[in-house]
């Protein structure tokens, strides 16, 4: 490192994950080693060592959680969220075993007739004092803890009961990454299948890019075992990450779920509408449906249309909704017909209101 010593402290630490970055060379191979830093300052509110290497600790805790190779300084705020996380995590386990956690339901449906096809089964987590947490909270946590194989075999037990009730629609589950890593994983879908008395086939399993980042090949394997049993595996967020056409040639996936965030941007940005134009035709040509998800407004619903996108998921439709709302959601619901006048059948609202529908017609998070 040089002159390092004399350097201050966060460009010692870029220095160090620079050099450290570098590919090292072993005979014929080339390894790739990373690092991550955490700081923290020795100041007067500090009353030991121990505790500078607790900050320290929490700050390179931080620099690995949002992306690795960073160097993350400490501050207070490090300390609060880190108290939160702990505090979620030791709530997992008994909310696990109290029946804290249900499913809800969001319906996919075909973006022209807006015919539901589908569903998207998303775990809700109630708590009796810390009140509602948000899956974005508390899925990591539970990857964290080794709990998201508990949760995830909840999941996929209540969304086979589910898909029994809901005939001739599909129900999606979304899986974590380490939930493929388990070698148990694909028995334990067909066992819970089975038990449920759901053909495969009403199955879609959601998977995320980021399961190819660690064993891809042990991932990949259990991916087409769960095709071969019948179950449909979708490829979900697209467009975000770390998305490359490599992952397409990796796997066929039934589907592709294009991310909210592209959807956003269809509308305003002429150069989007050109990308998932282009996705959504090349998704055809291999064989897989896209879904366009997060469709919040009329404008976007059109666009995703004019694009040729097969599926439609977003507040626009329906929100998620516990199982009792989603059945009188479907009970509800006129038959389809031909495509042209769909609208002011299908969204009643469209007649009296032309811009935004009114509220009390969406379930909702109920
Ligand atoms: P996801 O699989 O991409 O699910 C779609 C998310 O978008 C859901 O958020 C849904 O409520 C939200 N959403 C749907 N339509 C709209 C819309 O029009 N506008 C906006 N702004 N949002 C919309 P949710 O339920 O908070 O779930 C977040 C993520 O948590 C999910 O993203 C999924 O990755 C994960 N997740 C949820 N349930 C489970 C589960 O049972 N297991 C696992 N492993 N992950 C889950
Ligand atoms: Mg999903
Ligand atoms: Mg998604």
């Amino acid at each position: 490192l040089g002159e390092a010593p004399t350097r201050a402290p966060q460009a010692m630490a870029a220095l160090i994950i620079d050099k450290l970055s570098e590919p090292i060379e072993v005979g014929p191979k080339r390894l790739h080693v990373g690092a991550s830093v955490g700081l923290a300052r020795l100041d007067a509110g500090l009353a030991n060592v121990e505790d500078l290497m607790v900050n320290a600790d929490l700050a390179l805790y931080d620099a690995k959680r949002s992306g690795r190779g960073r160097a993350v300084v400490y501050a207070s705020s490090l300390g609060a969220a880190s108290r939160r996380m702990n505090t979620v995590e030791q709530a997992l386990r008994e909310g696990l075993h109290q029946g804290q956690f249900e499913l809800h339901f969001q319906p996919k449906v075909d973006a022209r007739t807006l015919q539901a096809l589908g569903v998207e089964a998303l775990m809700r987590w109630e708590h009796p004092t810390l009140g509602s947490i948000s899956p974005g909270e508390f899925i990591p946590a539970a990857e964290r803890c080794g709990l998201i194989h508990e949760l995830g075999v909840l999941a996929l037990q209540q969304a086979s009961e589910a898909a029994r009730g809901l005939p001739s629609l599909n129900v999606a589950v979304n899986v974590s990454p380490l939930q493929l890593m388990d070698p148990g994983f694909v028995d334990s879908v067909e066992r819970i299948l089975r038990r449920a008395g759901v053909a495969p086939q009403l199955l879609h399993l959601e998977v995320t890019e980021s399961l190819m980042l660690e064993d891809a090949q042990a991932a990949l394997r259990r991916l087409h075992a769960l095709r071969e049993l019948g179950v449909q595996v979708a490829l979900d967020d697209f467009g975000t990450g770390f998305s490359s056409l490599a992952y397409l040639r990796a796997f066929p996936f039934h589907t592709l779920k294009i991310d909210r965030s592209f959807v956003r941007s269809l509308t305003e940005h002429a150069d989007a509408r050109a990308i998932v134009n282009t996705i959504v035709q090349m998704a055809g040509v291999l064989g897989m449906r896209t879904v366009a998800e997060g469709v919040e407004s009329e404008r976007e619903l059109a666009v995703v249309r004019a694009i040729r996108c097969d599926e439609v998921q977003g507040y626009l439709v329906a929100r998620p909704m516990p199982l009792r709302k989603l059945r009188d959601w479907l009970a509800g619901r006129p038959v389809t017909g031909p495509v042209d006048d769909v609208d002011s059948r299908i969204m009643p609202w469209r007649t009296t209101h032309l811009s935004a529908p009114p509220t009390t017609m969406f379930g909702g998070d109920l």
